[in-house]
């Protein structure tokens, strides 16, 4: 099959994909409802196939059926947002509070992209694409909500293989393919820590039990103790994001509670859960020797994102008969971002692919970064997003 007739095909309709990931950057909603987002692409597929609305969140499962059986293969592409105020000079650029920051407004017009072409060459199909357009993937559950309510399920029969593109406003070369097998990005969670001790005059320390020492000595040891404890060669970053303790007001007053939040990441599943295992005795032992009281809680992370092994041969392959060799980069390295499309693997195998799109002229190495309020992404690869995945979907359901 000749996956390169994909690619002509989807860049003699660039501007409409364009237009629409525009008209969508321009109304860009946060989380799990996207009333505007789901009504605008859903504009985009009707009767392309069958839709299924989500139910807990405004998402859009679209069905399309091959002329012939087979299996089933499932694209996703990401809907939300991010609350970050927009400050580029897009003539499109969001005016609402909200931004299309890290180019899930690509990822619809690209998964939009795919079903056209799903549809038009469904007479070679053997087997049924399932598209999902998820909400949710900043950190709100969205993949999993869908996993629970069905979506997947939608042609009757468990889908053999996932794929999803994520767009890099810079670290990748514009157009430049990027995964790997096994972990390619990271389990995301949040750890708090909250110390309560006893208030007291801040003269006379020993007379009530301030919790900001112990608080001080747990944040700084954390990282230390993980390193003592946690093969090096699977690494586990542990930040802190933020601190509360008394009144930038006052010295003189111990106060009650002193607290922490850090971001946790891990690379595979077995630290995944030997950091909860160890962290809390590390925190009470502590706590113990102060007297004071302490709670530890673990957020729900999201999964490591652990992509088959085929099914990256099958992106180098398919990317190498589109585009003949160089533009796809095996990533050296797992990323320590999080991403909700683990979930989705981790239930049906695939693999997710990055895709370099800085603006031409830009220095990827230096252009701002996804989530940045300066993010700025090229959309004329689109049809690049579009090409690949199809060939994927064609690489498992195109017959002989
Ligand atoms: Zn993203």
């Amino acid at each position: 099959m000749d996956y390169k007739a994909f690619l002509t095909e989807a860049q003699s309709w660039v501007e409409i994909s364009q237009g629409i990931r525009r008209d969508l950057h321009q109304i860009p909603e946060f989380g799990l409802h996207l009333p505007k987002t789901q009504a605008r692409v859903r504009a985009s597929i009707e009767g392309l196939g069958e839709i299924h609305e989500g139910r807990g969140l405004n998402s859009l499962a679209l069905l399309i059926k091959g002329a012939h059986p087979g299996p089933t293969v499932l694209v996703r592409a990401d809907m939300d947002a991010l609350a970050v105020v927009e400050d580029t000079s897009e003539p499109f650029a969001s005016t609402n509070g909200y931004m299309h920051a890290c180019g899930h407004d690509l990822h619809m017009s690209i998964g939009i992209g795919v079903a056209h072409m799903i549809a038009t060459h469904k007479d070679k199909l053997h087997g049924d694409v399932v598209i999902w357009f998820q909400p949710g993937e900043e950190g709100h559950g969205g993949a999993d909500i869908m996993l629970e309510e069905g979506a997947h399920m939608i042609s009757g029969s468990k889908p053999i293989a996932s794929y999803g593109i994520h767009v890099f406003s810079a670290m990748l070369p514009r157009g430049i393919f990027a995964s790997r097998p096994g972990a390619m990005m990271a389990s995301a969670g949040d750890l708090i820590v909250k110390v309560t001790g006893s208030g007291g005059h801040g003269s006379s320390p020993w007379m009530g039990n301030d919790p900001i020492s112990p608080m001080l000595e747990i944040a700084n040891g954390l990282q230390a103790f993980l390193n003592k404890k946690l093969n090096a060669f699977d690494p586990v970053v542990i930040n802190i994001g933020w601190v509360e303790a008394g009144d930038t007001h006052t010295t003189n007053v111990i106060p009650e509670t002193a607290s922490f939040g850090a971001t946790v990441r891990t690379f595979s599943k077995e630290h995944d859960s030997k950091v909860r295992d160890i962290v809390p005795d590390f925190v009470d032992g502590i706590a113990k020797a102060y007297g004071v009281k302490v709670e530890v809680e673990f957020s729900a992370a999201t999964k490591v994102l652990i992509n088959d092994a085929d099914a990256v041969d099958r992106v180098r392959d398919v990317t190498n008969q589109i585009y003949g060799e160089g533009r796809y980069m095996e990533m050296p390295t797992p990323m320590a971002g999080g991403e909700d499309m683990a979930s989705i693997i981790e239930e049906l195998g695939g693999a997710f692919v990055f895709l370099g799109a800085a603006k031409p002229g830009v220095d990827f190495t230096t252009a701002p970064v996804n989530h940045s309020n300066h993010a700025e992404f090229d959309d004329s690869v689109i049809p690049d997003g579009v090409a690949l995945l199809t060939g994927l979907v064609f690489s498992h359901l195109g017959g002989e």
